[in-house]
């Protein structure tokens, strides 16, 4: 795959393969989470964690995107459900010593940066992201050094060591003024890992970019076709699209915007049915944000699509009550990060975020991280 900066073609990297059979793995391992329970063997579970949180002197935090189970819990308990730079906030400002992050592992790792001095669980470190996958430290830096005068802006779905390297860290709710900001000086710009993002941002801003190819194998399923056909049978609900899909699938949106964002598009009075074109676990939040209203899964298998139900990330569903109970008894899954690494990671961290401290109020929606 090549990019053109300055009319010359870029080779961009090859990148590691997320194939099927790692996906199978994924959708296993949530296969033996989310196992139908035995009779009494759910509220078991929920008074176990209930009582071990206690205990141990530790808060769950749940990402949007993970079971109705384990984002209600969280608030039940005391923790949050939010995005994973909300998640690793809140964490920071909670006076628990440990951290319980179901979510996928960049998201620990976050949390883990900016809260050095906790502890931090994850019911399965084993539970990734395609964005994190496709862009390895090695190969981020092997372009970042090949183009040294291009200054590199990640998105949060990347690894402490990626982020180590980068200049800026960027959500999807904050990527476009901080692309017009760089621009503003003058800065070329390296943008990874996810593509659909990037074009998003670049077809927003006009900023010319150059686009690491990775994509999340959830959002880039969606089918533009699939929706107008849905869209057909519900003409009055609104699309609402995350910009990590496809073109032609944001072209169709009412509304483009974070998970975060797109929650708070259902507050609109006057709509009562929305298309939406994100994760389906974002439902518990935007049912409880806008009850009574009607939420659809924009299809994602529609014509010339290559599955049936690819609007669930396999590795969110990893995480669940059994292995939250496991966690909990055994202390494992523990995130660690090295030191150098993680005082490198904070940098660009922390320049997004004095960033969107000092651009109040239009930043108060910090993405899908
Ligand atoms: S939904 Fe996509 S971006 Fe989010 S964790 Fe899963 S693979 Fe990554």
């Amino acid at each position: 795959m090549t990019a053109h900066t300055e009319n010359q073609p870029v080779k961009l990297p090859t990148l590691p393969l997320v194939d099927q059979e790692l996906l199978d793995r994924a959708w296993a391992a949530a296969a033996r989470q989310n196992a139908e329970y035995a009779p009494g063997e759910r509220e078991s579970l929920r008074a176990r964690i209930k009582q071990l949180l206690q205990e141990q002197d530790a808060v769950l935090v749940a990402h949007y995107y993970t079971s109705d189970d384990l984002q209600q819990l969280a608030e039940e308990t005391g923790g949050m459900v939010a995005d994973s730079l909300e998640m690793a906030r809140f964490g920071h400002e909670h006076p628990a010593s440990t951290l319980i992050v179901a979510g996928v592992r960049f998201m620990g790792e976050t949390a883990k940066i900016l809260n050095p001095e906790k502890k931090v669980l994850m019911p399965d470190v084993e539970a990734t992201c395609s964005l994190d996958l496709e862009c390895p430290a090695e190969l981020f830096t092997e372009f970042c050094d090949a183009h040294p005068d291009y200054t590199s802006v990640v998105y949060a779905n990347t690894s402490a060591a990626v982020k180590a390297r980068a200049d800026w860290v960027v959500t999807s709710g904050i990527a476009l003024p901080i692309i017009k900001y760089l621009a503003s000086r003058d800065e070329k710009i390296l943008w990874a890992p996810d593509r659909h993002l990037g074009s998003y941002v670049q077809r927003e801003t006009g900023v010319e970019m150059l686009i690491w190819p990775g994509s999340c194998v959830v959002h880039e399923q969606f089918k533009a076709e699939g929706i107008r056909g849905l869209k057909k049978k519900y003409p009055y609900a609104q699309i609402l699209v995350h910009p990590e899909s496809p073109a032609e699938v944001i072209a169709l949106a009412d509304v483009v915007g974070s998970t975060t964002g797109l929650i708070t598009a259902t507050l609109n009075p006057a709509v009562q049915e929305f298309i939406v074109a994100t994760e389906p676990g974002i439902f518990y939040k935007m049912r409880q944000a806008s009850p009574g209203k009607t939420f659809l899964e924009a299809p994602s298998g529609g014509v010339g699509g290559s599955c049936e139900s690819c609007q669930r990330c396999p590795w969110m569903a990893m995480n669940g009550l059994r292995s939250l109970v496991q966690v909990l008894e055994s202390g494992a899954h523990e995130i660690t990060i090295d030191e150098e690494i993680r005082q490198k990671s904070l940098i660009p961290i922390q320049r997004m975020m004095d960033f969107a401290r000092n651009h109040q109020p239009v930043l108060k929606d910090s993405g899908n991280v």
